[in-house]
């Protein structure tokens, strides 16, 4: 159809439709979202029941309505001792993560499929399914056994993070537990990766599990851009120039990572994006509150997150301390971006592990980041490549230089 003709009909449905008055710029190719975590009871508790509509910030709906293709759900384990219980309890809360993944494929075929490769991502989006990739987030869930890491392969994880928040047995964290005694990062006892760290890592390569350094220690990162023979990602991390917060990445390892050929998943989540210490402390207030209300000596955010008591009291904490914007969220992107190039960067939102922003409140806003990106100026193809062309290169290379 000739532009003249395009545009006449465009009016005619414009005056028809209201809607079609202003028609809303085209989707990316895919949208991918490297990091979107799981309540351990999901599927088995009704309300996580990801068919229906959830108080989660992620569902299969949300994700349908808002635009958002596919995401990597995340095998998390907190992080305990390194000892054989703890091993052993970590091993069995993945368990119940991949037997949850597993759950929501089989309940839902027609909607959600798993993709373990690139083309299979770009096939369910082609076939208007969603797709769920998994990530493992500490890889102290491994229970420190190398044949884990191949039986997580043949599950269908394709990409390990190596450690959480407390060092653990491969490597030192970007938040020690100084509690019990964690020299801070890039302090004296500092020491980075341990050999089973490298071990893990050199296996990873093996397999074709792209190797996440989010949340690891900047000496961790330094030791796994030495040891690793394909491309590294961070699965959700921000830039420390942008906000000075350990999670975040220095400009030097944003470019060490880009010259690797790999890839920084810009991620939503409020601390890194803004600094407001009256908020963090207004929140553990009411964690407290909602805990002990409910019974609990602690608070546990899989089973207080989605009360109600914490949805009225985190709306009232809004009003007084509001959280980032999608806007501030894009200055992140932006400046890795520039530092790194805009081949090197993606999106993460961290939703249901603390993520949700003003603007980006859960996936049924995933339009809102589209056009926050085109607001400031990024081209159609760039936005291609930050909302997950980046990520399936890297995923690709990393499958290439795989060697089973
Ligand atoms: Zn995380």
């Amino acid at each position: 159809m000739n532009r003249l003709r395009h545009l006449a009909l465009l009016a005619l449905l414009g005056s028809t439709f209201p809607a079609f008055a202003q028609m809303a710029p085209p989707d990316p190719p895919i949208t991918i979202d490297t990091h979107v975590d799981i309540p351990f009871t999901y599927m088995r508790e009704a309300r996580f029941d990801a068919g229906k509509d959830t108080p989660l910030l992620v569902d299969l709906g949300k994700m349908e309505r808002g635009g958002l293709n596919a995401a990597f759900f995340v095998i998390w384990v907190p992080q305990h001792k390194l000892d054989a219980a703890g091993y052993a309890k970590a091993v069995n809360q993945a368990e119940e993560k991949y037997e949850a993944i597993g759950r929501m494929l089989m309940m839902y075929p027609d909607r959600i499929r798993l993709a373990t490769s690139p083309e299979q991502a770009m096939a369910n989006r082609k076939a208007g399914l969603l797709s769920a990739m998994i990530g493992i987030e500490n890889a102290y869930s491994l229970g420190h056994d190398l044949n884990r890491l191949d039986a997580a392969y043949d599950r269908g994880a394709r990409y390990v993070g190596l450690v959480h928040v407390g060092n653990n047995d491969l490597c030192t964290s970007s938040l020690p537990d100084k509690d019990n005694g964690e020299p801070a990062m890039n302090s004296k006892g500092d020491h980075g990766m341990t050999d089973f760290g490298r071990q893990v890592v050199a296996r990873a390569n093996a397999l074709g599990i792209m190797v996440d350094i989010s949340h690891a220690s900047d000496a961790c990162v330094h030791d796994a851009l030495a040891v690793s023979k394909a491309p590294l990602i961070a699965s959700h991390s921000g830039a420390r120039a942008v906000l000075d917060h350990p999670r975040n990445l220095p400009d030097d390892l944003l470019r060490a990572i880009a010259a690797k050929g790999g890839v920084i998943q810009a991620v939503a989540y409020k601390e890194f994006l803004k600094s407001d210490p009256g908020r963090e402390a207004a929140e553990k207030k009411l964690q407290a509150e909602v805990a002990h209300a409910a019974g609990d000596k602690e608070y546990d955010s899989d089973k207080h997150d989605y009360l109600p008591a914490m949805a009225a009291g985190m709306a009232k904490i809004q009003e007084k301390f509001p959280l980032p914007t999608v806007d501030d969220y894009v200055k992140q992107i932006r400046h890795i971006a520039e530092v790194a190039g805009i081949d090197h960067v993606g999106i993460a939102s961290d939703f249901d592990g603390g993520g949700g922003i003003t603007g980006w409140k859960d996936a049924s806003e995933t339009r809102n980041v589209t056009a926050a990106l085109r607001r400031a100026g990024f081209s159609d193809a760039d936005i291609a490549k930050i909302w997950g062309g980046n990520l399936l290169r890297v995923w690709r290379e990393v499958e290439r230089d795989a060697h089973h």
